[in-house]
């Protein structure tokens, strides 16, 4: 089945009960049993709940995978993974990671005596060198936030396979549409749902998929052990959103290269970061293992000015100044004063969040008017 066609109908099917073509709501924390033991698959809705479970076997077919879990948000999903490792467990991760992961691996999980890494993942033998009989997981995140770099998952693949570790793969800038790590070579995929795959910026998520029974049984024991499940009603949200996640992509790659484009010849613009310029510097590997480039860029101005920065996103009229991404409506931020405030200047400076950094995630509504709008605010 192709991509469209399982987006719409994976884990989904009329009611049985009455016919609705829609998965109902199961607002319910309990199901009655006829007799101890006796019941109809769902017992407690920490552990299970229907409109969950249609949500989960979607997200996991999307991905190509076998077994889906959501959780409460996209950190849920990651803190579910870790607590797979013990004390003195190392991963290997990429240093230009989402800042929440970097938060929760070292102000989490270090104290519970597991050893991170935090390497450039563009070149694999920075991630060879750090390999050692303690290596159990390689986080890889790619494209990276805010500056757009590619790692290639198949090599990192082949790396996590001869250290005998996991690897686990942050889709949520790519999408099932745009990427698959399970078929690259990955053990588990994670997403925070909370963006392209929700599309709405209404829910706050997370996934994780993987195709192997081992992980599954350690996955599912762990969201049901901590308990940090989704609800259903933001369940039947995201199946609604997931429904267009194709017709969207399509619309946030064809958006995101006019505009990349445009960017690129504007005067008052230094440099952009697109992973499907030709000019990036790791386009062959986003080719080979992305199907587009996606609605997600960054930008730089002449001269690096911060108040130059803030004046433009103060400018915009349709690019709404916020956190997050992902949604149908396009938004504006400004990294070094928002999402990477908390960051030395010199440490984010050197991965290029620079001050004159602004990054777009370029939304579906009419190309023309977002370029107009970033017209306007450019003067
Ligand atoms: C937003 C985000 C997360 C965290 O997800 P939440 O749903 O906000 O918890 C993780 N990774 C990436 C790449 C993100 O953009």
């Amino acid at each position: 089945m192709k991509f469209g066609t399982k987006a719409i109908h994976a884990g989904v099917h009329p009611d049985e009960s009455t016919g609705a073509i829609m998965t109902p709501i199961y607002q319910t924390s309990t199901y009655v049993q006829d007799g101890v033991g006796n019941h109809k698959g769902y017992e407690y809705s920490r552990t299970q709940n229907p409109t969950r479970h249609a949500l989960e076997k979607n997200i996991a077919a999307i991905e190509n995978g076998k077994f889906g879990a959501c959780f409460g948000s996209g950190l849920a999903a990651i803190d579910c993974v870790i607590k797979m490792l013990k004390p003195g467990d190392e991963v290997i991760s990429t240093n230009d990671l989402y800042g929440g992961s970097y938060r929760i691996f070292k102000t989490i999980f270090e104290k519970y005596g597991i050893v991170f890494h935090f390497v450039d993942m563009q070149d694999s033998s920075n991630v060879k060198s750090f390999v050692n009989s303690n290596t159990r997981l390689i986080w890889v995140e790619t494209p990276t936030n805010p500056m757009m770099n590619i790692v290639d998952i198949e090599s990192m693949s082949k790396i996590a396979k001869s250290a005998g570790a996991l690897l686990a793969v942050d889709n949520t800038f790519a999408t099932p549409y745009l990427q698959n790590p399970l078929d690259l070579g990955a053990d588990i995929v994670m997403h925070s749902v909370t963006k392209y795959l929700g599309g709405h910026s209404d829910v706050v998520m997370g996934a994780l998929v993987t195709a192997r029974e081992d992980v599954a049984q350690e996955m599912y024991r762990i969201q049901n052990s901590s308990g940090a499940v989704t609800a259903p009603m933001d369940s039947f949200l995201v199946l609604r959103g997931i429904k267009t996640l194709h017709l969207r992509m399509q619309r946030h790659c064809e958006n995101g290269e006019k505009i990349a484009h445009y960017l690129k010849n504007h005067p008052k613009i230094d440099k952009v970061y697109w992973p499907g310029f030709e000019s990036h510097p790791n386009h062959e590997v986003a080719k080979k293992q992305m199907r587009g480039f996606g609605g997600m860029i960054s930008f730089t101005l002449k001269g690096n000015n911060l108040e130059d920065a803030l004046s433009i996103v103060k400018k915009v009229h349709l690019f709404a100044l916020a956190e997050s991404l992902g949604g149908v409506e396009s938004l504006i931020g400004h990294p070094a004063t928002m999402t990477h405030a908390s960051i030395p200047k010199e440490i984010r400076e050197k991965s290029g969040v620079v001050d004159s950094l602004i990054r777009l995630s370029v939304g579906i509504e009419d190309a023309d008017d977002l370029i107009e709008d970033l017209r306007t605010a450019l003067i």
